[in-house]
């Protein structure tokens, strides 16, 4: 079976020397030193100046909207992973819907005004498929109305706009290292800042509140990652030139099979270094895409279609209208992209699309 995404595994050899050193020190869990060598690491290639590894992207989400005490309504997109909605309902806020753009797939900032109220705390935008958000007009917003600013960057990691990594912008964004991303910690996240009060909030909230064994500083969640997680991250992480190049030579391979083909892709920002991290395709309708997976699955390839449905639809939220994110939601399809090469399987699938079209 080919499916979506496919775990990028290090040499065997390179994580087992971790794992030598674990067994050695004895030491699992617990800020250890792999965790904090990782953080150390990761701040440097992405040039941030806190950075908190964390059990996992939601759990980086629900600290987030916790340190920056968000409440009441927050502006988001419904085309995303259920993570960033359901992340605000656990926590208590209403996710307000607002549009996207349709060539971007990121939220559109010219609706967002239209939808602020007194009860808006915040935005949680989503840099869809590592696409970048408008991060100018958001944070202009923001700044006009008193907002706080949350990126879901968990399609992000290595994406540069304008010569900076997008998990940089915001007040806080998170990182997902889950096993299907670019970057991987097995299960994993991350919540960065640049800002000092917020980063020292996220400490102590991460660890259950534990200020030294005896005393706690305010509510906190058991949000901890281990050392064999970050030996995981510490393995692949010098790899990530090379894993993102390859990335890049299969969607380009893609480009060149899928050309002239009734698809659409989205639009990547300007002033962007992407990181390959999906291949979407938007097909002229359902029906079309319904087609194609069934040919797909057939031959034992296997798509996702994300992002279906679109989350306005999920039965816990209030309703609003957001016509664009439901339409695209029903046409797009995400082909299977690897960080290893497999040009075999994309002639493969690039001439099942173009057959079945
Ligand atoms: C993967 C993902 C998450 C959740 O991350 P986990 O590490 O799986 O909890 C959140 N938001 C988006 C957009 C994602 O793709």
């Amino acid at each position: 079976m080919i499916n979506v995404t496919k775990t990028y595994l290090p040499p065997l050899a390179t994580y087992i020397m971790y794992l030598r050193r674990i067994w050695k020190s004895n030491q699992v869990t617990n800020n250890g030193p792999f965790v904090q060598e990782l953080e150390n690491k990761l701040k440097e290639y992405l040039g941030v100046k806190h950075l908190f590894f964390v059990s996992n992207g939601t759990i980086a989400l629900q600290i987030a909207i916790r340190a920056l005490g968000l409440k009441g309504e927050v502006i988001t997109t419904p085309f995303s992973y259920v993570a960033s909605t359901s992340a605000l309902v656990w926590e208590h806020c209403k996710p307000v819907f607002v549009d996207i753009d349709p060539k971007t797939l990121c939220i559109d900032p010219s609706k967002i005004k239209a939808k602020l109220s007194k009860k808006t705390s915040a935005i949680l935008a989503v840099h869809v498929f590592g696409n970048s958000c408008d991060v100018d007009v958001i944070d202009r917003i923001a700044k006009e109305n008193n907002l706080k600013v949350v990126y879901d960057a968990a399609h992000t990691f290595g994406v540069r706009y304008r010569n900076k990594h997008l998990v940089s912008f915001g007040d806080v964004s998170i990182l997902s290292f889950h096993a299907t991303k670019v970057f991987h910690t097995i299960e994993g996240g991350a919540v960065i800042t640049n800002d000092r009060k917020i980063a020292e909030r996220v400490s102590y909230m991460r660890n259950f509140g534990h200020k030294g064994e005896e005393a706690f500083q305010g509510l906190g969640i058991n949000g901890k990652n281990s050392e064999l997680h970050a030996a995981m991250g510490l393995s692949i992480l010098p790899e990530m030139k090379r894993l993102i190049e390859i990335r890049k030579n299969n969607s380009l391979l893609y480009d060149k099979l899928l050309s002239n083909c009734s698809i659409v892709r989205p639009k990547t920002s300007v002033n962007i270094e992407y990181n390959y991290s999906y291949y979407p395709i938007i097909f002229e309708s359902e029906q079309k895409l319904k087609k194609v997976v069934d040919c797909l699955l057939k031959n034992s390839i296997k798509p996702r279609r994300y992002f279906y449905p679109s989350l306005a639809e999920l039965d816990y939220v209030s309703k609003f209208h957001t016509p664009i994110a439901k339409n695209i939601s029903k046409r797009i399809l995400c082909l299977p992209l690897y960080s290893q090469p497999f040009e075999k399987e994309i002639k493969k699938i690039s001439k099942i699309v173009r057959d079945t079209l």
